[in-house]
């Protein structure tokens, strides 16, 4: 037995240096590469992928997976072992079941997609992109046709990012966080908004990129195994426990979002710092799903960034560095403007208060999409009225409603709803936190992040992918994700800051 397992995870590392090896390629596509390696870089990718998946796929690993699972029958179910095969089952058997004819067709469709897409934006012409999108969520349904019917056909969809979880529990969940979500929003644009001009001036790119590392260094990044970059989109992304890649980047109308781009992007590299290092080159390395994934980025951004302890002992470091531009701005003042509350068009932008609303509003037409129930051309009135009834806007035009997001045109679906659930978690954990390491703000005050750390580590980040996300959310907190506690904590700080 022993031997068998020591075959399978053999090849498991062999395709995991591949995976890596596909990442490193597509870190480079988006950071250093010039704009006329982009043909070439798309056929490396496409070759790397189709060997990682030929090797994958083979009989050697599915014969081996079947004996193994043969003789686990009845061991210990939460050894290291047991999961990997039970991961790998589940990988293995989502590379198998859907046909290579298919995967081909759905590269050649969502290439087109994505040119359709950035026309359509550009123009704000919604029935460019539509046959597209149309065909986009055919290939979805069919997709989900390779897969053993589910309690809802979505439920496939979502379990490619978050394993195990079900459409009626994110349903669910969601319609307890809606309402509420709504009368908070209410209650905010009844008071008078908060000055945040001191954002939207000029700031040192430089001073702010060398500020960031200076937080992410105190956030307990090791820079011996890992690397911040720039890139038109933020991202983290990984090639081995023990490097670990990092994007930020500057936006001129808004420039401190650096230092929280920034913040986010170091708490998903932490979660990938943190992992067992006896998981390296086996599948449970890497992060369990998106929305815990997610839940790290946002727990170091908001939960810990935007802050006002954080600030207290920032702050004075920021002014030293900004005098003109935060110089003679009072901590309070600084603390309310970053933590800005208003009703956006584009959820990239939005504020911890109305983010999620967005993320409902996405889910609900994707489903609706994949049960039929909403048809492709109907979106963008759909989107409006939407957006009206959760976030009090209308977009003026399709750029800003429903053309905004690129996930669609790459033929994803089932991804929107781990942002959100992401922030749900991260208050989730915040309180068993804050009861865990009672005088947690007494140390961020003092600039002392690691007992946070530490505590992440221990009941996160070291378990790589071995529980489902659900699971982990239970064993660390005591009930599976719940947005309670994210509502508490959106009540809390804005009945502060907005006087409600
Ligand atoms: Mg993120």
């Amino acid at each position: 037995m022993a031997e068998k397992m020591d075959k399978l995870k053999s090849l498991l590392a062999e395709v995991s240096d591949l995976n890596a090896v596909g990442a490193v390629l597509g870190w480079d596509q988006q950071t250093y590469m010039p704009k006329g390696g982009a043909e070439a870089r798309g056929n490396h990718l496409a070759t790397v992928g189709k060997i990682t998946h030929q090797k994958f796929t083979s009989d050697e690993i599915g014969i081996l997976l079947t004996d193994l699972e043969k003789e686990h029958m009845g061991a210990e179910p939460d050894s290291d072992d047991a999961r990997l095969l039970k991961l790998t089952r589940l990988e293995y058997d989502r590379a198998t079941r859907v046909p290579s004819e298919f995967v081909a067709e759905f590269a050649i469709v969502t290439s087109k997609a994505f040119e359709a897409w950035v026309e359509a934006r550009s123009k704000s012409d919604f029935s460019i992109f539509q046959p597209h999108l149309e065909k986009v969520v055919e290939l979805n349904q069919r997709y989900i046709s390779f897969f053993p019917p589910a309690d809802h056909p979505y439920d496939v969809l979502l379990d490619q990012f978050e394993r195990g979880l079900k459409t009626a529990e994110v349903q669910e969940i969601f319609d307890a966080l809606r309402p509420q979500q709504v009368e908070l929003l209410k209650a905010i644009a009844g008071k008078p908004q908060i000055n945040d001009t001191f954002l939207h001036i000029d700031y040192d790119q430089q001073k702010l990129w060398d500020f960031s590392e200076v937080i992410a260094t105190k956030f307990g990044f090791d820079w011996e195994r890992g690397r911040q970059d720039k890139s038109a989109h933020p991202f983290t992304t990984n090639f081995s426990i023990n490097d670990v890649r990092i994007t930020t980047r500057f936006e001129s109308e808004n420039p401190i979002v650096l230092l929280f781009s920034t913040m986010h992007e170091t708490g998903h590299g932490l979660y990938e710092l943190g992992i067992n290092q006896a998981y390296e080159r086996t599948p449970l390395a890497g992060g369990t799903s998106l929305a815990v994934h997610e839940s790290q980025s946002r727990l170091w951004e908001n939960l810990v960034g935007r802050s006002m302890p954080f600030w207290e002992h920032f702050y004075p470091e920021l002014q030293k560095l900004f005098p003109v531009q935060v110089g003679n701005l009072d901590l309070g003042s600084f603390y309310k403007g970053i933590n800005k509350v208003q009703s956006s068009l584009i959820r990239v932008n939005a504020d911890e208060a109305t983010y999620n609303l967005h993320i409902m509003l996405r889910l609900e037409l994707e489903i609706g999409m994949i049960e039929g129930t909403i048809k492709v051309k109907d979106l963008p009135e759909i989107w409006n009225i939407k957006m009206d009834e959760y976030l009090g806007v209308v977009p003026p035009d399709d750029a800003e409603g429903v053309l905004q997001d690129i996930h669609w045109s790459g033929g994803t679906l089932g991804y929107f709803s781990t942002y959100a659930l992401g922030n749900l978690i991260s208050a989730q954990l915040w309180e068993k936190i804050n009861a865990d390491i009672p005088d947690l703000s007494e140390k961020f005050r003092k600039g002392e992040f690691g007992a946070l750390l530490d505590w992440l580590r221990e009941k996160v980040h070291i378990h790589g992918s071995k529980y489902e996300p659900q699971e982990l959310v239970q064993r660390v907190t005591g009930s599976k994700i719940d947005s309670g506690p994210y509502i508490r904590y959106l009540n809390q700080k804005y009945s502060e800051i907005y006087g409600l």
